[in-house]
């Protein structure tokens, strides 16, 4: 089917078919690939709604006061060093970590999938993960921590930088020509997606999350816990977005679905959790400040078979329940719009306040 546009002295033909041929060869992966970015006509929808959602979530650092917590970071007798500890550890952990997301969303997802509303998604994704590096920036420089001192948490301690190298692992493994029609390169892809949403933003974030949002329950440090509360919000939707990459990938490429695959997920999960519940026992080497190291490892297990049902893996630990209920509440924030001062609440009001997605907690 052809349409003639005539303007004055000159028409112009466009073919119909060519257009439904370009949207036919939208793919994940293997899909028609142009140096050109036409996001219409929307092959994943669940893509551009989720940009949208996250843009309208936009915050900035600084639209938050540190007061209160440079305060209580200066003086003992409010809060103690192992409070302050757990910070550290959040500051160090993270610091590093927001990067390796960023990094990876850019250089090897979202060069590697060729659909044009997956790459405007990941964009905006990627964009979060420096937000999330700012707002670190800007708690070091409010409470006056020497910078030197995060970077060497990166390298020293141990039990972040065996996280950190458990997701450069296979983030490294992609960064050359593949041939991604290859089911091996395939499955290599898949777990990068996998490792990333699902173990580490979507699992080994959470010990950190919910011990400095146990402190914030407690009025300790509300201004860092009010970031990692809008930090938590937008690493949801980071979750969900990686997760309908996944099984999108799968259910295009179906043969690479095979039970030893699915069982190298489980494994994947598995080893991601222990290396969690090891970084916990150093963020909290004593029983202190209502926090015990054995409940947030059961925390872990929670959510961690939450991130394989969400994918149809089967769980590791079935039956494990959330000895955190609170912790759902405390990062559910629609409840708490009068609570948002200034313009963060700006940002927001042309759509829904999108809290945490349900399934996340
Ligand atoms: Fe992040
Ligand atoms: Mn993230």
């Amino acid at each position: 089917m052809e349409k003639t546009y005539t303007i004055g002295t000159r028409s112009f033909v466009l073919d119909q078919a060519k257009a439904e041929s370009a949207f036919a060869a939208k793919r994940v992966i293997n899909g028609r690939q142009v140096p050109y970015f036409n996001i219409l006509p929307l092959k994943y929808g669940w893509a551009y709604d989720l940009y949208k959602k996250m843009k309208a979530n936009h915050w900035e650092p600084e639209d938050i006061s540190m007061q209160k917590d440079v305060e209580q970071w200066r003086d003992a007798a409010l809060v103690g060093d192992n409070e302050r500890w757990i910070v550290m550890m959040g500051i160090g952990y993270f610091s590093a970590a927001e990067g390796i997301v960023g990094d990876n969303v850019l250089h090897v997802v979202r060069e590697l999938v060729t659909a044009p509303e997956l790459k405007l998604v990941l964009g905006r994704h990627a964009h979060e993960e420096n937000i999330h590096a700012d707002s670190l920036l800007y708690m070091i420089s409010s409470l006056g921590i020497n910078p030197h001192e995060c970077e060497a948490m990166f390298e020293q301690i141990e039990t972040i930088s065996r996280k950190n190298d458990f997701v450069s692992r296979t983030s490294n493994s992609l960064r050359r020509d593949l041939d991604l029609t290859d089911p091996v390169n395939k499955q290599l892809l898949a777990k990068n997606i996998f490792v990333f949403g699902q173990c580490m933003e979507g699992t080994q974030f959470y010990g950190l999350f919910g011990m400095i949002l146990s402190l914030y329950r407690q009025g300790k440090f509300p201004g860092i816990g009010q970031m990692f509360r809008y930090t938590l919000r937008d690493e949801s939707n980071h979750i969900e977005l990686f997760r309908n990459l996944f099984m999108d990938l799968v259910e295009e490429n179906p043969e690479i679905w095979t039970p030893e695959f699915r069982q190298q997920l489980r494994d994947l999960m598995a080893e991601a959790v222990e290396l969690e519940k090891e970084f916990i026992r150093d963020c909290l080497p004593i029983n202190a400040v209502g926090l015990s190291a054995a409940e947030f490892e059961r925390y872990i297990d929670y959510i961690a078979d939450r991130r394989l049902t969400g994918l149809g893996l089967d769980p590791i630990n079935p039956g494990t329940e959330n000895p955190f209920p609170w912790l759902a509440e405390l990062m559910d924030m629609k409840k708490e719009q009068n609570f948002f001062e200034g313009r963060v609440t700006e940002y927001q009001k042309t759509s829904s306040l999108g809290s945490v997605n349900d399934d996340d907690l």
